[in-house]
């Protein structure tokens, strides 16, 4: 069998051959036959990495005025170009994904809360003031901080991701993989119901739901108490209904997560 040796012949596109995105890529043609054998893709790349911090509210106190936000890792964020390519950090919060370069536009990556497992929605703005930051994307390490200015309303949406997260990590690395945890879930933060419902509460109801502080309690998604409800989440995947094996089987969860014997410590 002979073989064939096309000669091929570089061409570059008349505007019908753009990309869906207007950009003209060349393409080769075979001279003998024709055909077009490779249609190349001429988009600069970037190859976007780097690190995602937040500030968050540390130890097992909820957020309050002697116990202020430091900042440290944010795993699983995520990060979406412009250009429509989405990527996800790691358990680490390091991120490392390919975006195409938009020629004129500086390119931007927006960071949120809005990860693949667990999603954070602000109740107060119905979801407006949902943390979203934007961020310039640099040639080589980029070291992202999120909520640098924190408010009750922005470090609570830090706060449920993060300890959302370590919640469902710790479960799944002791009992491993569930099918029903790789759902997204999502935790609904700054829930503020007026008069005559009091705060100082959290609920499972299918998804997570936390108080935002009022007279009487702080914001209510400190460590313990959002590992207490992600609790009631697995109990639910179980079909498990009993109130009072529910509620020490949640407290008991929760104890081991941030290994305390307090649940809601400095809650009121
Ligand atoms: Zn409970």
């Amino acid at each position: 069998m002979a073989l064939r040796h096309p000669k091929y012949i570089t061409y570059f596109t008349p505007q019908s051959r753009s990309n869906e995105r207007g950009q003209d890529s060349p393409y080769f043609v075979d001279a003998e036959m024709g055909g077009i054998v490779l249609e190349e893709d001429d988009i600069d790349h970037l190859q976007v990495h780097g690190s995602v911090e937040a500030y968050h509210t540390p130890g097992n106190q909820p957020d309050h005025p002697q116990n202020p936000p430091v900042k440290g890792i944010l795993p699983y964020s995520r990060l979406s170009a412009e250009t429509g390519e989405v990527g996800f950090a790691n358990e680490l919060g390091l991120f490392d994904f390919e975006i195409s370069e938009d020629q004129g536009i500086d390119p931007l990556v927006s960071v949120d809360l809005q990860g693949e497992l667990i999603y954070v929605v602000d109740y107060y703005s119905s979801g407006d003031d949902n943390i979203r930051e934007q961020w310039p994307i640099l040639d080589g390490e980029m070291s992202i901080v999120l909520n640098e200015q924190p408010s009750e309303y922005s470090t609570s949406q830090i706060n449920a991701f993060r300890n959302t997260n370590m919640t469902r990590e710790f479960f799944v690395s002791r009992v491993g993989r569930w099918d029903y945890l790789q759902a997204p879930l999502m935790a609904v933060v700054n829930v503020d119901l007026g008069e005559p419902f009091s705060g100082c509460n959290a609920i499972y109801g299918g998804s997570l739901a936390f108080f935002a502080s009022d007279d009487e309690c702080f914001n209510a998604v400190s460590t313990t108490v959002v590992s207490h409800e992600y609790g009631h989440h697995i109990q639910h995947g179980l079909g498990i209904n009993h109130f009072a094996f529910a509620e020490g089987y949640s407290d008991s969860l929760a104890e081991m997560v941030f290994d305390t014997p307090i649940i809601g410590e400095h809650f009121f």
